[in-house]
């Protein structure tokens, strides 16, 4: 006899479900995706200690009848596909047939479900894959799944469990992801009898938002004008420029109702915001892109996560479109929309996450835990009577008390006029660097520094786009001698160093002649600033355009080049410094999307005077 046998059915689900099935956040997605694609307009997740012990999943949708409901937990059964063609234009989110199987192989697991009309339901009980009970029951129409004691029959699995705190986090970031996704069906979510939310089914997708990440962040949101281009249509919301996170945790993309993940998203969405992007953070993004199901692949990843798009260009391209439009739409605001929001490296705060006192998407207190390391980019480090603005007392409470008191950009709104330099009154300087400025909804503060390196930097690209940054020639040139791998890289991209005001050649084995330098380097180190341009160059990737290279390198090395903190600047000088960053296309971050302006407005300051509550 031969050593080859087939699996037993039950041990073949077990098998399945360690693709399926890795934790109780997976379980959740799997039903609440099956309530999506049963028709449901309201969905309830119930959780007991963090999934592990119980979870069950109610919803109103189609549910089946005793025959469907007896096939539903076989392998390999599904309703939703037939034939290779439907394979191959997935409009559910569900396809394999493997869900249910699975999760029954490896919980306690009860399926009640009825159809509506039918005279009385099913109840099947499945224990870790053996069916131990089916009979009539009197359910309410729709379907009810309870899934408890997970991997009780796999102790290897369920001692990979983490917390019942980090796993009910990932949990609730399933529900809330898919709630983003399915406005228009009402998701609520208990955990341990506690409701963490209830939202309301609404046609407004930002109304979903506002329910699960507060309505400061969702208030402040930008919406993309819905763009369509190549069969794919782009439409959501982004933060605005300086509004970032140091994961992706609230980088969400969906397709086709499905939320999904792909490298060239995260790359589209760092390329739609440029330089209104921190290096390092992620943007805040819910974006929402419909093709044609046939344009793309979902069968690629047991648990569904990733896509592959038969067109990624396309769609890469259309995104991109889309966000810089949107972003672009934004600059043009007044100054009064600016707050700066960026997100430095707080550890998820699973507690803040179970609580569910606050409906947040990102804990208020990440929101707030913000504000930058000014010394890790000012080269000569602020004086240290600046406090760094965590401590300042300025920066927003960590619990806003009420909206109406925040300067709360809705939507672009084009007829809004720029702030001119007019707008403000010079009342300062504080610490060498930071300006104070009079505006109309209170204080502003820009920072010289950064302000400067922006000025530069556009001022530097549109040279660079006409013909090429002015350049001067040195009196004796200048030999640098590189590696071979530097050497190389820089005799590639001369026409690009050359667009840079840097005019170099090979001068004989790995050395370089450079005998022209841009005029705006006062030429006091350039083997530093080519240093920079080369450091610029090792970290481009293949892909990147020669003029974003060069941008990038304009961005680098301006930076050197801008009005430091402590350069005395007079106040005419500081007024031209303002006047030229408000004709900015991006006046309001630094092209390393740090920002230039800060407002205080008078509604927070008589918040801190204790004038208003
Ligand atoms: P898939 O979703 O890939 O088809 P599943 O194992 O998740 O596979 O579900 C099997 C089938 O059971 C589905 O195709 C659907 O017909 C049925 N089903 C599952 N959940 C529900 C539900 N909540 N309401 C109605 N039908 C359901
Ligand atoms: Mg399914």
């Amino acid at each position: 006899m031969g050593k080859i046998r087939l699996l037993p059915d039950a041990l073949a689900s077990q098998v399945a479900a360690g693709e399926v099935v890795e934790r109780p956040a997976s379980v959740v997605k799997e039903l609440v995706e099956n309530s999506l694609d049963a028709g449901a307009g309201s969905i309830e997740v119930r959780a007991q200690r963090g999934g592990i012990a119980l979870i069950r999943v109610l919803d109103d949708g189609c549910g089946m009848n005793r025959d469907d409901a007896l096939m539903c937990v076989e392998r390999h059964a599904t309703s939703k596909i037939r034939s290779k063609e439907d394979l191959a234009a997935i409009a559910t989110l569900g396809f394999r047939g493997e869900a249910l199987p699975s999760i029954a192989s490896v919980s306690k697991f009860r399926l009640a479900t009825r159809e509506p009309g039918a005279l009385h339901g099913t109840e099947i009980l499945i224990n870790g894959g053996k069916m131990t009970s089916v009979a009539d029951c009197g359910e309410p129409p729709g379907t009810q799944i309870e899934v408890r004691s997970l991997f009780f029959n796999i102790p290897a699995r369920r001692k990979f469990l983490r917390s019942e705190n980090t796993e009910f986090s990932h949990l609730e970031q399933v529900v809330r992801v898919q709630a983003i996704a399915h406005p228009g069906v009402r998701v609520a979510l208990v955990h341990n009898e506690r409701v963490v939310f209830q939202l309301p089914a609404t046609a407004d997708p930002r109304e979903r938002i506002r329910g699960l990440a507060g309505a400061d962040l969702a208030g402040r949101l930008l919406q993309i004008p819905p763009l369509t281009r190549d069969g794919v249509t782009v439409s959501g919301f982004i933060g605005p420029p300086g509004m970032s996170r140091s994961d992706r945790r609230h980088q969400l993309s969906f397709l086709n109702g499905r939320p999904v993940e792909a490298a060239m998203l995260t790359y589209a969405l760092r390329e739609g915001y440029h330089t209104a992007l921190m290096k390092g953070q992620y943007p805040v993004t819910f974006l929402f892109l419909e093709t044609d199901p046939r344009a793309v692949d979902v069968n690629v990843h047991p648990a569904k996560r990733e896509v592959r798009f038969h067109d990624g260009n396309a769609v890469r391209d259309a995104v991109i479109a889309a966000v810089s439009a949107t972003l672009s739409g934004e600059m043009r605001r007044p100054v009064t929309g600016v707050g700066w929001d960026v997100e430095k490296k707080a550890a998820p705060s699973p507690s803040a996450a179970v609580s569910g006192e606050q409906p947040d998407l990102i804990p208020q207190a990440e929101q707030h835990a913000l504000r930058r390391d000014w010394s890790d980019f000012s080269p000569s480090p602020a004086p240290a009577n600046i406090p760094a603005s965590d401590s300042t007392g300025l920066s927003p409470p960590p619990n806003p008390v009420e909206s109406d008191a925040q300067p709360s950009p809705v939507e672009p709104d084009p007829g809004t006029v720029a702030p001119k330099a007019e707008d403000f009154r010079l009342l300062g300087v504080l610490g060498k660097l930071y300006v104070l400025l009079e505006g109309r909804e209170g204080l502003v503060l820009m920072d010289q520094h950064a302000a400067h390196e922006r000025v530069l930097f556009e001022e530097m690209r549109r040279r660079m786009e006409t013909g090429g940054v002015p350049s001067q020639a040195l009196l004796v040139p200048l030999t640098i001698e590189l590696s071979p791998r530097d050497f190389d890289l820089a005799s590639r991209n001369l026409e690009t160093l050359a667009k840079l005001g840097l005019s170099a050649e090979p001068f004989g084995g790995n050395t370089l002649k450079v005998d022209a330098l841009p005029t705006f380097l006062k030429s006091d180190d350039p083997e530093t600033f080519f240093g920079a341009v080369l450091d610029e160059l090792r970290g481009a990737s293949d892909r990147m355009s020669k003029m974003r290279l060069g941008e990038d390198m304009v961005a680098t090395t301006v930076c050197r080049h801008a009005v430091k903190a402590n350069d005395p600047l007079h106040p005419a000088e500081l007024e031209k410094l303002l006047r030229d960053l408000l004709v900015c296309e991006m006046p309001y971050c630094c092209p390393h999307g740090r920002p230039t302006l800060i407002q205080i407005g008078y509604a927070e300051l008589e918040r801190k005077f204790g004038r208003r509550v």
